[in-house]
């Protein structure tokens, strides 16, 4: 079976073709400009590659109620050439072909729920921890959806005592995203992430933040897994200093045997940054089976 996937995301759009088995055959990334530049590059290049479905994991918001007049649209993006931008109905008027849709960071929780570290498991989160901050939630099986999608990269934070950074969210200043995502490691130390790696106080902190998002997530969902991923987990030393934190945030009121063993419970992708790009082609079978009912 051929399968289209599209990981829509702020700065390129991943493009591949893929089979049942999340086999990527082929990929090209085209920039993220405006639709009107954008989308014709997109669809050029699905056009002639004979799929007979396509899966787009998009940045946000998106709506995903399929009883909205406005389901597949991009919502209220700070990307304003994208505000209100029907690109699931666009790919299906172009191409012909059912159109899965979920969020980028579901996408990915679906890829490695599917073929990678938390698959079989019931109960699982994918967060990355990036340019933003977003979590993909599987719950009972499927992805988490709601009334909108999670938002949980917007988690409000109890600041670190000695955090005098205000917080780079535009809403609500320092929220999770607003205290721990790349652009903020950047506006509170003065240089990029990747600059600032021999600078412990840098990632003490960050582990403060993530280690306090990690054990909210656990109290309301309870998930068996957690993966950690995006361009911040790139810092090696992050992951030990994480799972403390969560254990010492923690404070020994949940005990499972998850949370004994740590280093399996919160962990990296396992899927060689292909995690979102398998899980859109998961979001296209999944369209198929949801049309044929
Ligand atoms: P995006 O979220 O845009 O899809 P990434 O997950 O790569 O992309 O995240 C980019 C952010 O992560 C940037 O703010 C960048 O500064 C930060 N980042 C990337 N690599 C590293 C690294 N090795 N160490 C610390 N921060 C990093
Ligand atoms: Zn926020």
């Amino acid at each position: 079976m051929r399968l289209g996937a599209l990981e829509a995301g702020g700065t390129k759009m991943v493009c591949a073709i893929g089979n049942e088995n999340g086999d990527i055959l082929e990929r090209v990334s085209i920039p993220t400009e405006t639709p009107d530049i954008t989308m014709p590059k997109i669809i050029e290049y699905f056009k002639d590659k004979e799929i007979e479905a396509l899966g787009v994991g998009c940045f946000g918001p998106i709506d995903l109620n399929r009883k909205s007049e406005t389901y597949g649209y991009i919502t209220t993006t700070p990307k304003l050439a994208w505000r209100n931008y029907n690109i699931v109905g666009v790919l299906k008027e172009a191409l012909g072909v059912p159109v899965g849709f979920d969020t980028d960071v579901n996408g990915s929780a679906l890829g490695e729920a599917t073929w990678g570290i938390t698959k079989g498991l019931e109960n699982s989160m994918y967060i990355t921890v990036g340019t933003g901050i977003g979590a993909g939630i599987i719950t009972n099986g499927k992805l988490l959806h709601g009334m909108l999608h999670p938002e949980a990269g917007h988690l409000l934070m109890v600041r670190h005592p000695k955090d005098t950074y205000e917080g780079k969210c535009p809403y609500h200043k320092s929220c999770f995203e607003g205290m721990a995502a790349g652009p903020a490691i950047e506006a509170r130390w003065g240089k990029k992430g990747v600059e600032l790696a021999d600078k412990k106080e840098v990632w003490e902190m960050e582990a403060y933040y993530i280690g306090q998002a990690l054990v909210d997530y656990i109290v309301t969902l309870s998930p068996q897994r957690i993966i950690l991923g995006g361009g911040v987990m790139h810092q090696e030393h992050m992951m030990p200093l994480v799972r403390e934190e969560l254990k010492r945030q923690l404070a020994g009121y949940i005990q499972t045997k998850e949370l004994e063993d740590i280093e399996h419970y919160v962990v990296l992708p396992s899927l060689n940054d292909n995690q979102g790009i398998m899980g859109a082609l998961k979001l296209a079978m999944d369209e198929m089976e949801y049309e044929k009912q």
